[in-house]
């Protein structure tokens, strides 16, 4: 597919950049593109029911987001890109301060240049906390079915997907609409009733509160 065609709704909300899934068990081998002093660094909300799920918090004095959940505060998320030598395409990764420096010292301890050379991502666990992420070096042994992998063309370092859209908050009127979506949505599907948590109204009946004032079901 070329590179200046989007596909599927959130590649779109996210300005067209495709995030790399980490899934137990399924290794990734990846050349990073940004690292060391690239690295760049935003406070995300996730909020599963939203369209995008990962809102970028424009700061908790305006972002209607934080108003509804004062307790639930963004997590530092840090993005990066990276070249994907089997699909032969720049994505982006997003991941916790913490993930981010495991991965740096097991670099340090390999003496690996992730950026020179091709690692391996490895992840283990499900959840939030018992998630960790752990990277080696890509050695190649065609053999054992790791062929020789190729460096990204300079054509396509020349049409990189752009990292500011990734570390640019949601502006307040963005997510007042992402959460106005979601109510509006709740109005068609009665079930989501249901799961409300006790003591939260309904989306019908808080029609006429303003978007940014209703709150949601999680
Ligand atoms: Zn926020």
């Amino acid at each position: 597919m070329s590179n200046t065609v989007v596909r599927g709704l959130g590649a779109i909300l996210s300005g067209g950049a495709e995030f790399i899934t980490f899934e137990e068990g399924k290794p990734m081998t990846m050349l990073f593109i940004d690292w060391f002093e690239d690295l760049l660094g935003i406070r995300e909300h996730y909020e599963s029911g939203l369209t995008p799920k990962y809102i970028r918090c424009p700061g908790k004095d305006i972002c209607p987001l934080c108003k509804a959940n004062p307790s639930k505060y963004p997590a530092l998320r840090i993005k990066f890109r990276v070249y994907d030598p089997i699909e032969k395409r720049v994505k982006f990764v997003s991941l916790a301060k913490s993930h981010v420096q495991k991965l740096n010292q097991e670099f340090n301890l390999d003496e690996c240049d992730p950026t020179k050379n091709f690692v391996t991502l490895y992840r283990t666990g499900k959840g939030a906390s018992d998630t960790a992420y752990s990277a080696r070096r890509y050695v190649k042994n065609p053999e054992a079915g790791k062929p020789v992998l190729e460096f990204p063309t300079q054509e396509l370092i020349d049409q990189m997907p752009d990292i500011t859209t990734q570390v640019t908050p949601h502006s307040p009127d963005e997510i007042a609409g992402f959460m106005q979506a979601l109510v509006a949505g709740a109005q068609t599907q009665p079930n989501v009733y249901n799961h409300a948590p006790q003591g939260v109204k309904p989306a019908y009946e808080q029609q006429g509160v303003p978007a940014t004032q209703r709150k949601l079901p999680f």
